[in-house]
């Protein structure tokens, strides 16, 4: 098949999140599996194009209208690992793509909103059999499309819907289909996810747990109604983790790479570099938990700054890998700065996450909602047990005192009783049996991208 995606992340070399990861990791599997497949992505200035191979420019001056003004695009081909890029560069007075960060900007709707048009007129010149597009980011791309390609839709994350004015719409030239469009809580704008919802063939989430979630007023985010009604066209595949990537037998990263036979002295040896790369108290003994993660409501910081105070009670160290998005939080963090048995880390590092993958006895993963969560199989493949809140994702690959630890209600009570349960079974028999186990799971992509092949082509 010809499958061609629409995303704003492609892992590594343009990654938030678990986006990114996803993007990447599917699209491997369908080229695996023989599909030709291709995804659009933004030009982003911040990529570093030493990893494309083959970059070159495929189409130039491709012009679209703008507010009656021609606005030209270079279209950009290159591969990664057999995944075709297209790399889409408008040459906009607002230099869109051009900004340090990917997201965050002011103009974000309209950063998208044209890399969607210009994408989808590119694409109605050449159509292939499938286009998947994938949250708010790549919704738009759903109501420029023209051709007669099949349209899946994913919701990564039903939190950010694509709110805009209905001018973001017209400037761009889109008949503005008020029943399909308008959003629900706030009137004056539209809402990008919807209008996705109406116009593709499928829409899927990342977990089958979220499928139902969804559907209710507690996980719906205010669009359970629409969902409700299109449940037929809906479906839950659980997202992979790139097995080849995260292996702690051969992670590049990782100061000690370490097979499942030697996971206890290969996580000894993580530990004592994290530990001392970390300044944190040079102690064997001490379970370390980790936390790797966007710092933002979803994810539970409160229950984190709570998760941090409970291990130390019970004796042991916290480490914090997250992405500051609320710069209020800085300060909830700043009192552990010099402790001996925490250590905070307020930034985006790749090979770090990996050290703390290599050396944590535990993650901990406290999320509100989680549509499916990477963090935790990553955690599992390493050896680290996840304690996680049953939601989402979590719930579907989290199995209590199987692979790691869950509670129920999102609160300091349920932190600390999984804190409590795990401290209580660390180091015995019992323990050593759940990480062989979760080291054992099979998070590859395979079975999830035979999935979306189902779908593709029914
Ligand atoms: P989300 O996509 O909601 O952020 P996931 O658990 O699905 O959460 O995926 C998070 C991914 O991003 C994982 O690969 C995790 O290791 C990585 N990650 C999150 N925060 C950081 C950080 N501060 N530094 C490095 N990697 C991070």
């Amino acid at each position: 098949m010809d499958i061609v995606h629409i995303a704003s992340e492609f892992a590594p070399i343009a990654k938030v999140g678990g986006l990114g990861d996803v993007t990447h990791g599917l699209c491997k599997a369908l080229v695996k599996q023989g599909h030709r497949v291709t995804l659009f992505l933004p030009k982003y200035s911040s990529i570093d194009f030493q990893q494309v191979e083959n970059l070159q420019i495929v189409k130039k001056e491709f012009a679209i209208t703008e507010k009656k003004a021609q606005i030209f695009t270079t279209f950009w081909s290159g591969t990664y690992e057999g995944i075709a890029l297209i790399f889409v560069e408008p040459h906009h007075p607002k230099a869109y793509f051009e900004r340090e960060g990917i997201y965050g900007e002011e103009d974000d709707n309209e950063r998208f909103l044209f890399f969607c048009k210009v994408s989808a007129r590119y694409l109605d010149n050449n159509p292939p059999d499938v286009i998947h597009l994938h949250d708010w980011m790549t919704a738009a791309a759903a109501l420029f499309l023209k051709n007669g390609a099949k349209k899946i839709f994913t919701i990564h994350n039903l939190q950010h819907q694509g709110r805009c004015a209905p001018n973001n719409l017209k400037n761009l030239g889109i008949e503005i289909e008020e029943e399909i469009l308008s959003d629900y809580q706030y009137g004056e704008s539209l809402n990008l996810m919807r209008g996705a919802f109406a116009k593709c063939d499928v829409i899927t989430t990342v977990s089958p747990s979220y499928r139902e979630e969804i559907l209710t007023q507690e996980y719906g985010q205010g669009l359970e109604r629409d969902l409700v009604k299109y449940r037929k066209k809906l479906k839950g595949i659980l997202n992979g983790i790139d097995p080849e990537y995260w292996n702690p037998e051969q992670d590049r990263f990782l100061p000690t790479p370490y097979s499942i036979e030697e996971v206890t002295k290969g996580k000894a040896a993580n530990k004592a570099y994290v530990q001392k790369h970390l300044s944190l108290s040079q102690n064997p003994e001490k379970p370390l938990v980790i936390a790797i993660t966007r710092l933002v409501w979803q994810k539970g910081p409160d229950l984190i700054l709570f998760g941090i105070e409970k291990t130390l009670e019970l004796g042991g160290q916290f480490a914090l890998l997250g992405t500051i998005f609320e710069p209020d939080l800085i300060e909830s963090f700043a009192p552990y700065k010099d402790h001996p048995d925490v250590a905070i880390r307020l930034d985006y590092d790749e090979p770090l996450s990996h050290a703390l993958y290599g050396a944590g006895d535990m993650l901990l993963m406290p999320s509100i909602f989680e549509p499916c969560g990477l963090a935790q199989m990553i955690a599992m493949h390493y050896g680290t047990l996840p304690l996680v809140r049953k939601t989402g994702g979590l719930r579907d690959t989290v199995h209590e005192e199987e692979n790691g630890f869950l509670f129920e209600v999102p609160d300091n009570k349920g932190v600390a009783s999984v804190l409590e349960r795990a401290f209580a079974s660390f180091g015995t028999e019992k323990w050593q049996e759940m990480i062989q186990r979760a080291m054992r799971s099979d998070f590859s992509w395979e079975k999830s991208a035979a999935k979306y092949l189902e779908l593709y082509q029914s």
